[in-house]
């Protein structure tokens, strides 16, 4: 592992930190104006960390996760970005891109003195193309607030992450994201269907959106998913689809994780495509559907939700119900499901770090038939690390050849030193056990900084360097956010 445990600075020592880059700022200050150039301690605190849990853990107690990045500008625009990175370029310094810090891995974590690259000005629809199902976004705008303007025009984005009302669409991108709906609608890079962007150097990529093309190896996927450190995604153009005419929950559950799995796979070998599809263990359930008429008998609880026209609504929802009957699965009340929609954007791991509980999320991917075996090694394994662990786990995310599993850790309070080796070996445990299971180390909240040390095993150490020499040849200086991606 590379995170350190080591004593990190404490607020009061960071603030004595210098300012760095004084020319260089201010030839941004002249580009931006002042008003979007910040170097006050305040601001470089709140950038100093995303979401991830681990740096929550840190600030908690007051102290730094890792560095305090050197300023904060703003850009309004794709000139103003592509100017901002000439000047860092041209002096070797580096840039983070910035869209609304909901990230879980750290990828935009400062590691020392970087400049933090805040996109959410670039906060514009571009275009329309309502009859070819495409819009044209800026990378800056929020999620919540594409989503709305979308509603007024009759479509809807198919990208529903928990945290949809705090990220950006640059960031969805960025990370590889999935959304609730993904099922039905495909991961972010299933409707990304154009972009613009600037690489290191200053140079301009423009992709023009279309349908899918075979001109050459994709560009586009090889930004989707690089995560802030080949280029600044400034727009993109992505599908949208009409709002559908019909969305009809089933609650389904199983007395068995086995015969669950089975029925789910059979559902979607079957070319079944629930718009939500959310099967969670015991574990998960006890706290949610206990009230459930058969949970005693039944506690692995499925939530499915089919959109469409109604007579396509109609022959999947039922053929889910008799796939999960000839499975030994029964259909229930849709209230727990109608509880889940209500709160589905709201995140509830602010109030357990404040409570000084130490709680992490960790999704992983694998093929079905891999998956139950994979699942009860882990919690095997995890229900050795402390005896009030609580880990619970629910598959979302569901193909033909497998299904992405969301897991929730959290530790009672303790002190920081053992808890934070527990936490360790807690992640170095799930990311072997799902590499022997011929798992994917990450489904969609991408590798950051924390996911580092393993991003080779899953690539392949000939993948990986394939990689790091492209982002020798685009980003030659490494201004890009460096040591990311295992970079
Ligand atoms: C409560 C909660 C729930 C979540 N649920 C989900 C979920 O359901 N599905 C999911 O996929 N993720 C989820 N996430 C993770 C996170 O929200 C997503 O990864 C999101 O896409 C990050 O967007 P952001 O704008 O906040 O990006 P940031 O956190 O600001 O940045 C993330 C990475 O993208 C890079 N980046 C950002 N914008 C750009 C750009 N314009 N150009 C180039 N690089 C850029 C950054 O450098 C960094 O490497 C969740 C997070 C939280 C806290």
């Amino acid at each position: 592992m590379t995170h350190e445990t080591r004593d990190r600075m404490t607020f009061a020592e960071a603030q004595q930190e210098p300012v760095r880059h004084d020319e260089l700022l201010k030839a941004f200050r002249s580009i931006l104006g002042t008003t979007h150039v910040h170097t006050d301690f305040a601001n470089r605190l709140c950038y100093a960390r995303d979401r991830l849990p681990w740096a929550a853990f840190q600030i908690r107690r007051g102290r730094v996760p890792i560095a305090l990045p050197a300023a904060v500008v703003a850009p309004g625009n794709h000139d103003e970005v592509r100017a901002v990175l000439r000047l860092a370029n041209e002096r070797g310094v580096a840039v983070i891109p910035f869209g609304a810090g909901s990230g879980v891995l750290g990828a935009t974590l400062p590691l020392g003195g970087e400049i933090m690259l805040d996109l959410k000005r670039l906060n514009r629809i571009l275009a329309w193309h309502d009859a070819d199902g495409m819009v044209e976004v800026q990378a800056g705008m929020n999620g919540g607030e594409f989503e709305r303007l979308l509603n007024m025009r009759g479509f809807m984005c198919g990208h529903y992450p928990q945290s949809m009302k705090m990220s950006t669409v640059g960031g969805w991108a960025a990370c590889r994201g999935a959304g609730q709906e993904s099922t039905r609608y495909g991961k972010i890079e299933h409707l990304v269907r154009g972009m613009r962007a600037v690489l290191a150097g200053g140079g301009d990529v423009e992709i023009r959106p279309g349908p899918p093309r075979a001109v050459g190896p994709s560009l586009q996927e090889l930004l989707v998913g690089s995560e802030g450190t080949l280029a600044v995604i400034t727009a993109l153009t992505l599908r949208m689809f009409p709002l559908p005419a019909q969305k009809l929950p089933l609650t389904l559950s199983y007395a068995d994780l086995g015969s669950a799995i089975e029925a789910s796979r059979t559902m979607m070998q079957a070319e079944l495509r629930p718009a939500i599809f959310r099967l969670h263990d015991d574990l998960e359930g006890r706290v949610k559907f206990s009230g459930l008429a058969d949970f005693a008998t039944h506690p692995f609880v499925c939530l499915l939700e089919f959109h469409g026209d109604p007579r396509l609504v109609a022959v999947e929802s039922s053929m889910a119900r008799d796939i999960a009957i000839a499975h030994g699965g029964k259909t229930g009340s849709t209230q727990p499901f109608d509880e889940w929609k209500a709160h589905r954007f709201e995140s509830h791991s602010v109030k357990a770090q404040s409570e000084d509980n130490y709680q992490d999320t960790i999704e992983v991917s694998a093929p079905w038939s891999r998956l139950e075996a994979m699942y009860q090694a882990m919690r095997t394994a995890v229900a050795t690390l402390h005896p009030a662990i609580y880990f619970g786990t629910h598959w979302s995310h569901a193909y033909a050849e497998g299904a992405c599993q969301y897991m929730t850790f959290r530790l009672p309070p303790m002190p920081d030193d053992e808890a934070l080796a527990i936490h360790a070996e807690l992640w170095a445990t799930i990311q072997h056990l799902c590499l022997e299971h011929c798992g994917v180390i990450s489904h969609h909240h991408g590798v950051g900084y924390f996911r580092s040390p393993w991003i080779a095993r899953d690539l392949g150490e000939g993948a990986h360097e394939a990689l790091r020499a492209v982002k020798r040849a685009l980003d030659p200086n490494a201004i890009l956010n460096p040591r990311k991606l295992g970079f």
